[in-house]
């Protein structure tokens, strides 16, 4: 385990009714006030903003993602020299990454298959049985074979490579490296997934830097019998955290019942817990309800820059347009503001109007600004989720939102 010193974890409240709690995450590089819903910079970075414009954000942690670290220019060895990824990223918060083992679903089967997110799908959308796609992940027992999106070069990255990847990047929490399973997996498959991820696992315990908080991946796909072995066998291992990974079936219901299950063997576990990839609104309240503490989603930043931004309820929000509207003239002809409780730099610089005109005017300065505001739109949401729990107000502040 690692140092208390280096990484601990502090429930404050719980929910009477619930498994919300809130809690903070003591890391070397500072604290998290969880639940926590962290912003993704991907390649170090968020797109569209700079360091600078993170202190404005009330972001307490960023996600940042140890393949393309690895393989874009210059690669963790050099970010290694340079002091770390604190340094090259310019945000001395806690840092987290994961271990490389999700790009083998994007780059490789996931690809082929045009698959290339976790979690649901809509309901309207096939599994195609087309594998014509160019795969750039081959799986092996001991690790996975890339190929680089950057450059076509191959190299291999097996647990204890990624431990050391991330070792170099010097982040402080780390993912275990683990086989991702994709929705349309048989049950054969996901177990084949899980058992490997199983044993690269335990390695990334073995292999890990001591220094890092190393968060074990419960896996299982959609099947709840593999969801409940795999979350008893994680459990028992010596991890700082527990994240869940992989699918979780086809609808927002099934991930929702396939956490339960997870729960019941895991409610009274006091490590911190994350969800990896999940972060809409709708899917954060029942989350939380569950007893999850952090969340990473490319979500807010991505939407952002295709002309979409959050809102509240009190600005019309819903679970029907994911608690977002469209920057079009439909929606931003007046000079109403962007979101009525917003207190980000874009609501108190821009109108609607105005920030439709921007987006006529400058498409690179109006991204900046959508990201701004969806960042803070979410990071004000979980400060309201903290605060909720500590007063009691958890389910209330969830009708309010969720109205069911
Ligand atoms: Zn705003």
């Amino acid at each position: 385990m690692v140092d208390k010193k280096n990484f601990s974890f502090k429930i404050l409240s719980q929910d009477k009714k619930s498994l919300a709690r809130a809690g903070i995450i003591h890391t070397r590089s500072g604290k998290i006030e969880t639940p926590y819903l962290v912003p993704v910079a991907t390649r170090g970075f968020i797109i569209s903003l700079t360091p600078k414009d993170y202190k404005k954000l009330k972001i307490q942690a960023l996600l940042a993602n140890t393949y393309h670290l690895h393989f874009m220019p210059p690669g963790d060895e050099e970010i290694k020299k340079a002091g770390g990824l604190h340094k090259t990223m310019q945000f001395s918060k806690p840092i987290f990454t994961d271990s490389g083992g999700f790009q083998a679903l994007s780059l490789g089967i996931g690809r082929q298959r045009n698959m290339r997110k976790l979690g649901f799908f809509p309901k309207d959308r096939e599994i195609s049985q087309e594998e014509n796609n160019e795969s750039f992940a081959e799986m092996t027992p001991e690790g996975i074979m890339f190929t680089s999106t950057y450059n076509k070069e191959k190299r291999f990255i097996s647990p204890k490579k990624s431990m050391e990847i991330q070792s170099n990047l010097n982040s402080d929490i780390i993912m275990a490296f683990d086989q991702c399973n994709c929705a349309g997996d048989t049950k054969k498959e996901t177990l084949e997934a899980m058992n490997r991820s199983h044993l690269w696992e335990i390695e990334s315990l073995t292999h890990h830097n001591k220094s890092q908080a190393l968060y074990g991946i419960i896996h299982g796909g959609a099947f709840p019998d593999l969801r409940k072995k795999s979350t008893r066998f994680i459990k028992s291992k010596d991890f700082e955290g527990i994240a869940v990974g992989g699918s979780l079936g086809k609808t927002k219901s099934d991930m929702y019942s396939l956490l339960s299950i997870i729960m019941q063997d895991l409610h009274e576990d006091k490590r911190p817990r994350h969800m990896l990839g999940i972060g809409w609104v709708d899917d954060i309240f029942e989350c939380v309800s569950l007893g999850m503490d952090t969340f990473d989603c490319v979500e807010m930043t991505r939407i952002a820059r295709h002309r979409s931004v959050y809102i509240s309820p009190e600005s019309g929000g819903s679970k029907i347009n994911h608690f977002k509207t469209r920057v079009n003239q439909t929606n931003f002809s007046t000079s109403k503001k962007i979101d009525k409780l917003c207190k980000c730099p874009t609501c108190k610089k821009f109108n609607r109007k105005q920030f439709y005109e921007l987006y006529l005017k400058d498409r690179r300065l109006f991204n900046h600004y959508a990201t701004m505001h969806n960042i803070f739109f979410m990071a004000t949401l979980m400060e309201c989720i903290r605060k909720s729990i500590k007063q009691g107000k958890f389910q209330q502040l969830k009708k309010k939102w969720l109205k069911d």
